[in-house]
């Protein structure tokens, strides 16, 4: 490998031991970018990579909150800017218990390279709070949201950085949050927030977004290899709204979901999560806040699995489309073992990187990564931010036609970059490699700082 990449990841690897999340991005994204820094020697000299693994701005706020009991509790709130290179920075707020700056910092710097792959001019951004929604009160939900704003409303701007949902933050959140900068700020500026509800400048089609740029992409990757999408059986994991936004895109298109998880299990549904009673059900599922699958299975009287991840299932097509790191080896190997053709990631960096080595070494076998497969979200997010600014609203037609061309041009750009450097389809090294050197580009024009 290129010795400064070898450096900088090992630099990493030190200074942040104990955040291995972000350690793991690090070496996948730098390790794929080997034939482009030895094709640009300027980058070392102004060193780009030492610069671009540093976040320009982190910082915590307390955010104290009262329970229905009049309790109080203090949680940690996160912001994490981290490249603005491109545009301002624009990333979602994760609300999980789970959440700390190992978190917060895989998810940006992957943010940075999935924004730039959109074509649009958004840097990379991500924050969080530790706080745990799960069954949490409407009420409860709406005072976290306000006291999480209120320390954040002066670090973020329409120009500054956007931020919007992603785990345990969709539209009610996102309406709680945009409630209580409008109150501090007294201006109607909803450029500071995407995923709004449409009644105060949300964008149609930008809930289903990122589910439908996921099939999208995939239906690329299918004609690509000369098929068809029609008939085809995914697995997909979890049953929040990207998982339910491929459900209603694949069903449109003729393929069938089979699975769904939860962190109780997993349910395989043979005749496909298809019907609109079904794939209204998954909304349903989300909002009880009791997070479990098995739910549908009691419901429509299909199979579950305790305990179970859904990768040991012969389908055409595996779509992780949960969280981090849930393929892992073990799984990873019945993946390949069933002959799978197709394994397009959705959820940000779901296969650990010795998982996913192995799998891109498999003959025949493709793999897509979630950097480029998933963009479609936070790209229909920089098509709301542009709505905004024009005081415009457009039809669901015109920015479907937008996200479906997007899906387009980032499958065609990551296969050129690919292509360019001798790798042939290899969707992953080319989603790093354009992703990047884009963001290179824009770093290197504007000096060094
Ligand atoms: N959280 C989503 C993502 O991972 C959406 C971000 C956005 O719309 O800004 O890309």
């Amino acid at each position: 490998m290129n010795a400064y990449i070898e450096r900088t990841i090992a630099s990493v690897k030190q200074k942040h031991a104990n955040e291995p999340e972000f350690v793991q991005t690090i070496e996948e994204v730098l390790s794929s970018l080997d034939p482009l820094v030895n094709a640009h020697p300027e980058y070392e000299k102004f060193d780009i990579l030492g610069r671009i693994v540093e976040p320009e701005r982190m910082f915590t706020f307390r955010v104290t909150w009262m329970d229905d009991e009049g309790k109080y509790h203090t949680n940690t709130g996160y912001r994490c800017q981290f490249n603005g290179a491109i545009g301002p920075y624009k990333g979602g707020l994760r609300f999980q218990k789970n959440v700390y700056p190992g978190i917060i910092k895989f998810l940006g710097f992957e943010q940075i390279f999935k924004n730039a792959l959109t074509g649009l001019p958004i840097g990379g951004g991500k924050g969080g709070s530790d706080f745990d929604p799960t069954g949490k009160s409407d009420a409860e939900i709406m005072r976290f949201c306000q006291s999480f704003m209120t320390a954040l409303y002066r670090y973020i701007g329409p120009d500054i950085d956007v931020p919007a949902g992603d785990m345990g933050v969709g539209g009610r959140e996102i309406g709680y949050l945009f409630g209580q900068y409008r109150r501090l700020k007294g201006t109607f500026e909803n450029g500071v927030l995407t995923g709004k509800g449409l009644s105060y400048g949300g964008s149609v089609i930008r809930p289903e977004a990122t589910g439908y740029g996921a099939v999208y992409y995939l239906n690329e990757v299918l004609k690509h290899e000369g098929e068809d999408i029609q008939g085809k059986t995914i697995a997909c994991a979890g049953f929040g709204n990207v998982t339910w936004g491929i459900c209603k895109k694949a069903t449109e298109l003729g393929a069938k979901v089979v699975t769904l998880s939860g962190p109780d299990g997993y349910v395989y549904d043979p005749d496909g999560v298809t019907t609109e009673e079904k794939i209204n059900y998954l909304l349903e599922m989300r909002a009880s806040n009791r997070n479990r699958v098995q739910d549908y299975a009691d419901k429509f009287g299909v199979e579950f699995f305790p305990g179970e991840k859904p990768w040991g299932r012969k389908v055409d097509i595996v779509m992780p489309s949960a969280m981090q790191n849930d393929v892992k080896m073990d799984s990873a190997e019945k993946i390949a073992a069933n002959g799978i053709k197709y394994y397009i990631e959705v959820a940000n960096m779901p296969t650990t990187n010795d998982a996913l080595a192995f799998l891109r070494s498999q003959k025949g076998m493709i793999v897509a990564p979630s950097k480029a497969v998933n963009a479609g979200g936070v790209g229909v997010s920089a098509l709301e931010m542009a709505q905004n600014s024009e005081r415009l609203v457009w039809t669901a037609d015109e920015v479907d036609r937008q996200l479906h061309r997007m899906m387009e041009t980032i499958h065609r750009v990551s296969a050129e970059a690919a292509e360019e450097f001798g790798l042939g389809y290899d969707l992953v090294a080319g989603a790093n490699i354009a992703g990047f050197k884009k963001v290179a580009t824009a770093m290197l024009e504007q000096g060094v700082f």
